[in-house]
């Protein structure tokens, strides 16, 4: 997403607001693909600070992805802020890369910020360590496999943990 910045750029205190919605990207997080579904929705205002301009936003997007208990595919939501500061070039000292050396501080280059990264990162930092398609989600028969949120297996229902499986074990001697 490519924000326009030409009008503030120039003027102390400036601001723009703008939202709409941005193609998303696919993700791939720790073995985990993320798909798209649709496209994100987002939120900003940049406003000019003087030496930069500071963007605050917010962004959402559905993915579709594995539930980590049931493995069955789910639209997920994923929704989160971000900020950011873009400095200022001063007027006419476009090649005299002072500012470029200043470590990881971004810079404005041109009449627009583009704000794809931004979004992008906000929306995998927010994503939840492990995705769930509920949040009661009962999960696979450790047994024989049955998605258990569509219904009892055939299994005994006296499984337990195997962690007790030993203590069960020892007072059935
Ligand atoms: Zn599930
Ligand atoms: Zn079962």
């Amino acid at each position: 997403m490519q924000l326009n910045v030409a009008e503030i750029k120039r003027e102390l205190g400036a601001r723009v607001e703008q939202e709409g919605t941005w193609s998303l990207p696919s993700l791939e997080v720790e073995g985990t693909e993320y798909v798209p579904v649709g496209a994100g929705k987002y939120r900003v205002e940049a406003t000019n600070t003087g030496k930069a301009l500071l963007v605050q936003g917010w962004v959402e997007g559905s993915f579709r992805v594995p539930c980590s208990r049931c493995l069955q595919d789910f639209s997920l939501k994923v929704a989160g802020d971000f900020e950011e500061e873009y400095c200022l070039q001063p007027e006419g000292e476009e090649g005299e890369e002072e500012g470029e050396e200043k470590g990881e501080e971004k810079v404005l280059s041109g009449d627009f910020l583009d704000l794809t990264p931004e979004f992008t990162s906000t929306l995998i930092l927010h994503l939840p360590m492990k995705p769930l398609c509920r949040e009661d989600c009962r999960g696979l028969c450790p047994r024989c496999g049955k998605n258990r949120n569509e219904g009892e297996c055939e299994c005994r229902t006296d499984d337990i943990d195997p962690r007790l499986e030993k203590l069960k074990e020892f007072f059935n001697r």
